[in-house]
């Protein structure tokens, strides 16, 4: 039987008035969670005026990344990393139901995605001016550690605290996912019936499809060619991409990306170029993205089609392309 892995309860949608539509794409780029976003409105009801509606957008996204980042001094995520093993740090239910849902998806993955990679990630720094790879006994001792073991999540009182120190949180593989779904909401609540937002490797469909247009067709593409591979037939989805192209260095020679391998601290080494995931919670398809390149494809397979609405799409290194089950039905070179 397939497992069902938890979505956040967002807001309820809205009612969609397609009155007064205005079917001409209109795009607008935010650079937030040190990235690109584009969204792309393609029908409206006309209640907000695009720039209310990008207003909007951009205004949800700079609150959510400062409090998820790691790397401000204030927001709820440095909150938690700076106080959480001296005493429990009170978070807002947002917050908190998102790190509740990271642990669950750390542990459903065996730890291949794990949000405590904190420590790790300052080390390897792949956003500094010369990054090189950091020191190999320091990376040994903050390997393998399943940290997220050691966080304590009170319901009732709302609060995060760590049981061991040395250890911190890393949102970067599940933020821009979460984020989406809620983007997906607000854009939704403001009349918004078709739309995509492209988030730096995750793609958000959102509402009917374009005007004239059976279906959302989403190009998957796998490296910085960015030249796709094949498309996908879907509806409201959320596609997330991990790949070694996205964010590296190259240091004497030797190219290292950004994807971590827990259990070495290094730069994952799977059979796997590029993994595609899609559902529809923003959330899970980001972490899933991420732990599925560092599982290789045999292991992600079988975890993909053990959970219930999950497909993926992964590239291997010699560019051959595996499907889960679903996926077969949906993907079309
Ligand atoms: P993504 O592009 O979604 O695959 O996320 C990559 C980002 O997530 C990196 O830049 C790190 O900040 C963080 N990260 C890297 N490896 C992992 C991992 N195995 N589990 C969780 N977060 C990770
Ligand atoms: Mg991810």
């Amino acid at each position: 039987m397939k497992r069902i892995i938890s979505i956040a309860a967002v807001c309820i949608y809205a009612a969609i008035l397609l009155t007064g539509c205005n079917a001409k794409p209109r795009s607008y780029g935010i650079f937030c969670f040190d990235t690109y976003i584009t969204l792309t409105l393609y029908q409206t009801d006309g209640t907000h005026t695009d720039a209310d509606i990008f207003g909007e957008c951009r205004e949800l996204l700079t609150a959510l990344d400062h409090n998820l980042s790691a790397h401000t001094d204030s927001g709820e995520l440095s909150d938690i990393n700076a106080g959480a093993y001296a005493s429990p740090v009170k978070v807002s239910a947002d917050t908190y139901g998102l790190i509740k849902r990271c642990v669950e998806l750390s542990r459903l993955t065996d730890g291949a995605f794990d949000i405590t990679l904190g420590e790790i990630s300052k080390l390897w720094d792949f956003s500094s001016e010369n990054p090189s790879p950091p020191d190999n006994d320091t990376l040994k001792a903050l390997a393998g550690q399943r940290n997220y073991e050691n966080i304590v999540l009170n319901d009732k009182d709302g609060t995060v605290a760590f049981t061991k120190d040395g250890f911190s949180l890393d949102l970067g593989a599940a933020a821009k996912g979460y984020a989406l779904a809620f983007l997906k909401e607000r854009i939704k609540s403001l009349g918004v019936s078709s739309a995509v937002v492209d988030f730096g490797g995750n793609i958000q469909t959102i509402g009917a499809f374009p005007p004239g247009a059976e279906y959302y067709s989403v190009a998957v593409s796998v490296d910085e060619t960015n030249a796709a591979i094949g498309r996908l037939r879907i509806g409201e989805m959320c596609v997330s991409t991990s790949n070694a192209s996205r964010r590296y260095f190259e240091y004497e020679g030797e190219r290292y990306h950004h994807i971590i391998d827990p259990f070495t601290a290094y730069p994952a080494k799977s059979d796997i170029k590029s993994a595609t995931v899609l559902c529809e919670d923003g959330l899970n398809a980001d972490a899933l993205s991420t732990a599925f390149f560092v599982m290789g494809s045999d292991k992600a397979l079988a975890l993909c089609d053990s959970l219930y609405g999950v497909e993926a799409v992964l590239t291997l290194n010699d560019n051959s392309v595996r499907l889960s089950n679903g996926a077969r039905e949906i993907f079309y070179e």
